[in-house]
């Protein structure tokens, strides 16, 4: 026999086997109804490749699930309540640290996402990305800002429920970004008409003119937020935008005339002086030079000059992309030059400087033409002048920027005539941009009120958390199991109740005549509230004194700790422009509105009264929540500093909210996804169950040995108790 015949009859029956064992492969495979999930935990670069779209519901659900125990000791586990030991903030931390390793930022605690702060692009933002999340089931794909987007919109669509998510997180945790990552979702992949792209457009506009005019450069973030942002934006029946409006709460005034080292003032100031054209700078009688100004220099001690410029920071093009969202806004050119000639009158009221007057009255010394706001001032000694003049500069800007937030509200507001799409009816989808808790070394009114709004926003958050899982339950016909949880409407009440609460307090020692005191103020609130379990002062109730708390300060012990705050200067500070003996003056700037964050009286009330209504808007809402964390106070990326994000977890409250999430159950799935996944392990499900699927799934975890405190069946779901009874059938798959 020739050599030709028996290679050429060797050689096909080696393409007989191999063809033979690929078959036999995919044949195991397509019985085992497997197929490699790239977004499961065990794989790092999730974000690059491309899932499978859900066949609809929570069909792939289980896919999340796909992580053998070496990948889960890897990357952990993408969704906390699958944590065995769920209690353990050590275990939270090291899931998160692990995750963080692998570039995995984000990961949920049931639908809640916990989002890290990369610091740096991580390329998962793309419009490949945003398609790859449309459509799909949360729990299908990998933990992501946009399967947040997405299902919240979906949620919009089909329950016709308005909706709204909640950012929350220190300063520089990503809020913001996360807020515009949402945004730029929706605007990506909503459907548009032409009319439609206009208030699109103007949506995304917004950003940089509230930011250009609201945000500013600290010690802990180069574009901070100094305002809380509640935007809605609206859509119609087809789930296209149709309108936005926006609320703002709380600017940070006292930034205007007043900056920490290394801190900045809006950026606006100087984005206009290094953008600006020179003509028009001309115009408005300022100098292509930042450090001319008194309000902008601030910013550093050196003894070389200070250099408001900032390296993350390119005013000059700023410029040109605020100026050009101004227009898209729809901004008259007399309205911008208005704009800008209020922020070029705040520079020279910096500017202006006192001496004193012949007989012995304070004068303006700088700009003669001002002599007559002198004469208005006259009284007043050389500290008080100044103070007045730094409140008329706050409450200037502070009014321009209630003003813009207006007129960008006109702008976004839903036309009817236009649109012509009020046929079926619009919903909200509500984006919450809110500082988080804060505590510094001292703590003044406005942190007092930060984190009063957030022990408002906690209380929100449980009792919805709490009573969606409790509707859940019903609905599935699973009896509710009481979860014990810290209810913190007592700190609440000590804030906000009539008559004997802080506020309250506040408010009448602010009107009370006379000079207002501080140490009244604090006596009083001794009074009233001494004895209260979360009010502490400097006295002990032997009579002793107690060091931790000073004899100027209070200390409030919050849902997530203890912070003292100080009331030393508070209340008398705000009474000096009021007693101007100029009527228009002292009218304008009645008591409570020379400043906001230290006028404790009606400043306190007011935020009061509006964060009620933010809490009444979104209790009208289905809440979804995005809880950002900062990994390194230095800004840099791949770093996670464990004590600096054990801190923010505490504040966060996500150890309670895991708590509360996983009190009875810690996976849920739906009966046919369930089944599909891990039928293939019991020969009376396999290959098709053709009963109720109810029974399908009872007979399978009988088979699979489940004891009846390990699981419960609903109406179209099943519950089980412990992530090991879960990852005991999921290795039993991979096995
Ligand atoms: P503040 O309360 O001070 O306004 P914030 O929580 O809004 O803080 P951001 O301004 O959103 O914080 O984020 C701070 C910086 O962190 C951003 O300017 C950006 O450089 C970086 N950053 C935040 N989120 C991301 C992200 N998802 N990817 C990459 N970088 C991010
Ligand atoms: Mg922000």
């Amino acid at each position: 026999m020739s050599e030709r015949p028996v290679c050429a009859f060797l050689w096909l029956i080696w393409l007989f086997l191999t063809s033979f064992l690929w078959r036999c492969l995919f044949a195991v495979l397509w019985c085992c109804q497997y197929t490699p999930n790239p977004n499961s935990t065990l794989c790092p670069t999730l974000h690059d490749r491309e899932p499978q779209k859900a066949v609809g519901g929570e069909g792939r659900v289980h896919r999340v699930m796909e992580s053998t125990l070496t990948a889960r000791d890897r990357v952990g586990v993408q969704d906390f309540v699958l944590l065995e030991n769920y209690t353990s903030e050590a275990a939270f931390i090291e899931n998160l640290r692990r995750r963080f390793g692998e570039k995995l930022i984000y990961t949920y605690i049931g639908s809640v996402l916990v989002s890290v702060n990369p610091y740096k692009d991580l390329e998962i933002y793309s419009k490949a990305h945003m398609e790859r999340y449309r459509g799909v089931s949360f729990y299908e794909i990998s933990p992501h800002i946009y399967a947040v987007s997405d299902n919240t919109y979906r949620a919009m669509r089909t329950e016709r429920r308005d909706q709204c998510i909640l950012i929350s997180g220190e300063s520089g945790a990503g809020k913001t970004e996360a807020s515009k990552k949402i945004l730029q979702y929706y605007a990506t992949t909503c459907p548009v008409t032409d009319h439609m792209s206009t208030i699109r457009d103007r949506l995304l506009q917004s950003n940089p003119v509230l930011e250009a005019f609201g945000n500013a450069k600290t010690l802990r973030n180069d574009n901070s937020s100094r305002f809380g942002k509640y935007m809605d934006v609206q859509f119609d029946f087809r789930g296209a935008p149709i309108g936005g409006h926006i609320l703002n709460y709380l600017l940070e005034k006292s930034r205007v005339v007043h900056q920490n080292h290394g801190e900045r003032n809006f950026h606006i100031f100087y984005q206009l002086l290094e953008g600006g054209e020179q003509d028009q700078l001309s115009k408005l009688g300022l100098e292509r030079n930042a450090q001319k100004y008194h309000y902008l220099v601030k910013v550093c001690v050196c003894v070389c000059g200070c250099c408001p410029r900032v390296s993350s920071i390119n005013d000059k093009s700023d410029w040109k992309t605020v100026r050009k969202a101004l227009t898209v806004i729809g901004f008259h050119e007399e309205e911008v030059e208005d704009l800008l000639n209020i922020i070029a009158s705040v520079l020279h009221l910096g500017n202006t400087q006192f001496g004193e007057g012949e007989d012995g009255e304070t004068q303006i010394t700088t700009e003669p033409q001002l002599t007559y706001l002198s004469k208005m001032i006259g009284p007043l000694s050389f500290e008080q002048a100044v103070a007045a003049r730094d409140a008329l500069a706050k409450a200037v800007y502070g009014r321009a920027f209630t003003w813009l937030v207006a007129k960008i509200n006109q702008s976004l507001a839903f036309k009817d005539e236009v649109y012509n799409s009020s046929k079926g009816s619009s919903s909200v989808i509500g984006l919450l941009d809110i500082y988080g808790f804060e505590v510094f070394q001292h703590n003044s009114f406005e942190q007092f009120c930060i984190n009063y709004c957030n022990e408002k926003l906690q209380q929100l958050f449980i009792k919805l958390t709490l009573k969606s899982e409790q509707e859940e339950y019903e609905a599935e016909g699973i009896t509710w199991e009481p979860v014990k949880y810290f209810d913190n409407k007592i700190i609440c009440d000590l804030v906000e109740e009539k008559h004997k609460g802080f506020i309250s307090i506040l408010d009448e020692e602010c009107l009370r005549p006379g000079e207002p005191s501080d140490i009244s103020f604090l006596e009083k609130l001794e009074d009233t509230l001494g004895g209260h379990a979360h009010f502490v002062t400097h006295k002990l109730a032997n009579g002793k004194t107690r060091k931790a708390v000073g004899r100027e300060e209070f200390r409030l012990i919050h849902y997530a700790g203890e912070v003292n705050y100080t009331v030393n200067g508070e209340l008398a500070n705000q009474s000096v422009i009021c007693q101007s003996d100029n009527q228009i003056l002292s009218q304008c700037f009645n008591r409570e509105e020379v400043t906001t964050q230290k006028r404790p009286e009606t400043a306190a009330t007011q935020f009061k009264n509006s964060l009620a209504k933010l809490i009444e808007i979104l209790m009208s809402k289905e809440p979804s929540y995005v809880r950002c964390i900062k990994p390194n106070d230095a800004k840099q990326s791949g770093r996670f500093d464990e004590a600096l994000v054990r801190h923010q977890v505490k504040y966060l409250g996500l150890m309670e909210n895991l708590r509360v999430r996983r009190a009875g159950f810690a996976y849920r799935r739906r009966y046919e996804a369930f089944l599909q996944r891990y039928k293939s392990l019991c020969p009376g499900t396999w290959p098709n169950w053709q009963g109720r699927l109810a029974d399908g799934v009872a007979t399978l975890v009988q088979h699979l040995g489940y004891k009846p405190e390990e699981y419960k069946l609903g109406k179209t779901k099943i519950f089980i108790r412990f992530p090991k009874t879960l990852f005991t059938t999921e290795d039993a798959l991979e096995a």
